[in-house]
């Protein structure tokens, strides 16, 4: 093997897994049982095995090629189902293992994204589009919605944005009317992910016209099979990375839903919404994360073999420094999803420390991404090395489940009132 790929073999463990890191010496003291701890549990050591070798075996080697293709990648998700890396969360009523938690979702997302964040969102959207259901979800729904994913390599998905409405969700158009025991929906929805592929969609929809009434109580939140008369997804978008996942508007034209598929009742749509988000958004963050630290593997592998005036270009300072600075973005990412995703699973309110890991490994990644792509030189610009990709990977962090203006909207509204407590 040459030197320098050994050197940067020895080397990923340790960038890798700085915070996590399953190497220990004889004279380490014992694992602490209380308060602060940066060791996985033996369970959690063994997720991130198998994720990372699903990774290596199973997404790498194909990531190029449904970058390329845009093809959804079917045959990656049912090996993922069957070596039980999707739908851990699942609850045991359901036919699930329900044992795991966000941090543990969380680790396999900063794994996968590491092969291919196109993959890894096109199975968290998944899970983004079950969070409603496990949150509010009555047990019948659960048992259904979810039961069926688990007898099946499905996939569910998560439908709020719309042509005219994002970021402002308050502002979506399409409408639900109770008409017996049914609800009749109309309406569109724009940019949502596995829209084409999902077997069934949480759907938010208006269903108090009055545009008085508040935000909380205007909306409901409603399970929609893909297969019932008047959906219809659009096209397959055509975006700039993360080209695996499968995104498209939805129609929804006079659609019958019945009344056992309401979560929760009617006006309780916004909040389950929204509440969502304290779970799915550290997956997102760690999914950065793994981009981050493959924009910091590609690159220290490439700066030690490339030669510019006689020596590799990861011994000119400003190389290398581009590199230290790609490392303390992955680590303190990495931490960040990490608090995030721990508060979450403890029970503690973590709305705020969601948008904080999920805006700031957002940017750590695009700016991973980018010195990437310089690291590499010409050759970072050109299709032929991984880099480019992960370049064009990297940008939607920053906007999707919300972009990183409306994290600091969340961050700063938080940071006022605490304030405002205090004074
Ligand atoms: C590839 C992809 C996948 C997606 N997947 C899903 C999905 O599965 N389900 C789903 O429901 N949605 C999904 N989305 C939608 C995504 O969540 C929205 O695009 C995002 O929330 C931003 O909304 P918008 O596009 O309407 O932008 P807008 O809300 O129009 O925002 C435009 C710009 O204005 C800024 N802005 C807006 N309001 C404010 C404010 N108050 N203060 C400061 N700045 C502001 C924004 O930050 C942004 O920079 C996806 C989008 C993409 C592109």
């Amino acid at each position: 093997m040459n030197p320098l790929t050994q050197i940067v073999r020895a080397t990923r463990p340790i960038y890798r897994n700085l915070s996590t890191s399953a190497t220990r010496s004889s004279a380490a003291k014992p694992i602490p049982t209380t308060g602060l701890c940066f060791e996985l549990n033996d369970e959690q050591k063994a997720l991130q095995d198998l994720a990372r070798k699903f990774t290596r075996e199973e997404i790498i080697p194909v990531a190029a090629q449904y970058d390329k293709s845009g093809e959804y990648p079917w045959p990656i998700i049912k090996k993922a189902w069957e070596v039980g890396l999707m739908n851990g969360h699942v609850p045991e009523h359901c036919g699930g293992i329900g044992n795991f938690g966000v941090f543990d979702e969380c680790i396999v997302a900063d794994e996968f994204a590491f092969g291919c964040s196109g993959i890894c969102t096109a199975i968290g959207s998944s899970g983004l589009g079950q969070t409603p259901v496990i949150i509010a979800g009555n047990k019948e729904q659960q048992k259904k919605y979810l039961g069926r994913l688990i007898e099946e390599p499905l996939v569910a998905a998560y439908g709020v944005t719309e042509p005219g409405a994002g970021s402002d969700v308050a502002g979506i158009k399409t409408r639900a009317e109770k008409k017996g025991d049914e609800w009749i929906l109309n309406g569109q929805k724009m940019w949502i992910t596995n829209g084409g592929v999902a077997n069934w969609y949480f759907v938010l929809a208006r269903t108090n016209p009055d545009p008085k009434c508040p935000a909380s109580k205007a909306f409901t939140g409603f399970i929609v099979e893909r297969e019932w008369p008047g959906v219809v997804p659009g096209r397959k978008e055509q975006n700039m990375g993360q080209r695996a996942s499968d995104t498209r508007g939805i129609t929804f034209e006079d659609v019958r839903i019945p009344k056992e598929n309401v979560l929760i009742g009617e006006g309780a749509g916004f909040k389950i919404a929204m509440g969502a988000f304290d779970k799915t958004r550290p997956p997102v963050a760690a999914g950065a994360t793994g981009l981050a630290a493959r924009a910091l593997h590609e690159a220290t592998k490439y700066s030690l073999e490339r030669k510019t005036f006689g020596v590799p270009i990861a011994q000119h300072q400003a190389v290398a420094f581009m590199l230290a600075d790609m490392a303390i973005g992955v680590e303190s990412a990495r931490l960040a999803w990490q608090k995030a995703a721990w508060m979450v699973d403890h029970g503690q309110k973590n709305t705020v420390m969601a948008s904080v890991a999920k805006a700031y490994a957002s940017e750590v990644a695009n700016k991973a991404a980018t010195d990437a792509v310089q690291v590499f030189g010409g050759n970072g610009f050109n299709t032929e090395y991984p880099v480019e990709k992960l370049m064009r990977d990297a940008k939607i962090y920053q906007i999707y489940e919300g972009t990183s203006q409306i994290q600091r909207l969340i961050i700063s509204r938080e940071l006022l009132i605490a304030a405002k407590q205090s004074a």
